[in-house]
This record gives structure tokens, sequence and C-alpha cells, in this order.
């Protein structure tokens, strides 16, 4: 997601300090302390990517029991997200504008238990495939920060990258489950539509979801 650079949101943003830790925010006390951090011990469900927020804010809504932490690499877009929470009060989520390269400082090994990734960015030229979300770089990452049962939620409307994700997934060892390439065809009446979802089916597209989890012991 590009958006032009909008001075006024580095400001504004701060209205919104008890959802959001802006760019140059401090998390560096976060890792190993986030039921600390939300005052109380409840599972902990990350968002990777969460541009401006329906998913994660619907989601949290939803599973008032989970905490969520979702992370943004833009400002720009999170905003958004953090204003969305603020609305809606919602204690159980905390936003970060975080790139996700540096997973390891903000969590913990066995911290989290699920990490959602909807419509990330296809980085579709092979001399990128290290940028993708899922690729094996960040596949370890996930498998660091992840409980022994915990698991990667994934959806995307790219066919390459859903199929590059399958099978990187399946090399590195994670167990795949609940693979579908046409996931509106399901009907699931729990789905959440992130906005790229809304966008991208309203245009035809299929939308793949996979969930995957690390094998007994660990990836
Ligand atoms: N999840 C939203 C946005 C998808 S676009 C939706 O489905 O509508 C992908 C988003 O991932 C972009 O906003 C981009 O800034 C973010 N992103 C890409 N790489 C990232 C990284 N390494 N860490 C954090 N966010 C990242």
């Amino acid at each position: 997601m590009r958006l032009r650079r909008k001075p006024w949101i580095d400001t504004a943003i701060l209205d919104y300090a008890d959802f959001v830790t802006p760019r140059g925010g401090d998390w560096s006390h976060h890792a190993g302390a986030w039921a600390e951090m939300f005052g109380r011990t409840a599972p902990l469900h990350v968002e990777i990517g969460v541009g401006k927020g329906d998913f994660i804010t619907e989601l949290a809504a939803r599973n008032p029991d989970v905490n969520y932490v979702g992370l943004e690499a833009q400002q720009g877009v999170l905003y958004f997200a953090a204003r969305k929470a603020a609305e809606r009060q919602l204690r159980n989520v905390r936003l970060l504008v975080f790139d996700a390269a540096r997973l390891t400082e903000l969590f913990a090994p066995r911290e989290v238990d699920r990490i959602y990734l909807n419509f990330s960015d296809p980085w579709p030229k092979a001399r990128h495939a290290k940028r993708r979300l899922t690729s094996e770089t960040f596949l370890t990452r996930y498998a660091a920060v992840l409980k022994e049962d915990g698991e990667i939620r994934f959806k995307t409307d790219n066919a390459g990258l859903f199929a590059y994700s399958l099978e990187t997934m399946e090399r590195a060892g994670w167990l795949l489950c609940d693979v579908t390439h046409d996931l509106h065809a399901l009907g699931e009446a729990d789905n959440i539509m992130t906005e790229y979802e809304r966008k991208f089916s309203a245009r035809g597209a299929k939308i793949g979801r996979l969930a995957a989890r690390l094998p007994a012991g660990g990836a």
C-alpha cells in the first residue's frame, strides 16, 4: 500500500498514544512483557502489515479474550488503524510502527500464539524474494517467537505469492492446514475482510487462505 506522505499524521497519531506506538517510539521493554503491557495473561496474536486496520480492529472486537499486537511499517496507514482502535476503545489491541524484520526483538521466544499475514506485498521479482513475508528468512523469525503449537494464518489474492508460500512453508517443515484457493466460495461466516480483500474480491479475484503450524519439536 503506497500513500503520499502526510506530515499531519506524525502529530495526529499522538492523540491515540493509548493504542499505538508511533515511529521512533520506545518498544524496547516489550519482549517477554506483553502480558504485563496488556495487564493480563491471554493468548497473544500478532498481525503483520495491518494496513488501515479493518481486520485487526474487527477481530479484536469479536475476541475480547485475546491480546492483539498489530505491526505496520508505514505510519501513514497505521494512523487510520489507530483511530479505529481508539473509536472502538479496544483495550486488547496495541499497534506499532514496526518492521517485522526485527520481530525477534519485539517478542520473546514462544511468546506468540498466532501470526496473521493478510495480502502481504508479493515482491514478484526473484531477487526480492527475501522481502516476502513468507520467505524462509521470515519463517525462521516466526518459528523463533511462536509457541510450540503456534500457527500462521495467511490470506492473499496473489496466486504467485500463494504458491510460493505453500512451497516454502512445506519445505521448511511447517504443517499446512485449512488450505483453499477460493476462500469466499466456502462462505465462512467468521471470515473478516481486510481492505485489500474487499477491493480485490470486488474485482473478481479469488482469495487464497492457509494455516501453517510448527511441527512438534519446532521447525
Ligand atoms: N493487511 C492489509 C494491508 C495489505 S498491504 C490489507 O489486507 O488490506 C501490505 C502491508 O504490509 C502494507 O501496508 C505494508 O506497509 C505492510 N508491510 C510490508 N512489509 C512489512 C514489514 N516488513 N513489516 C511491517 N509491515 C509490513
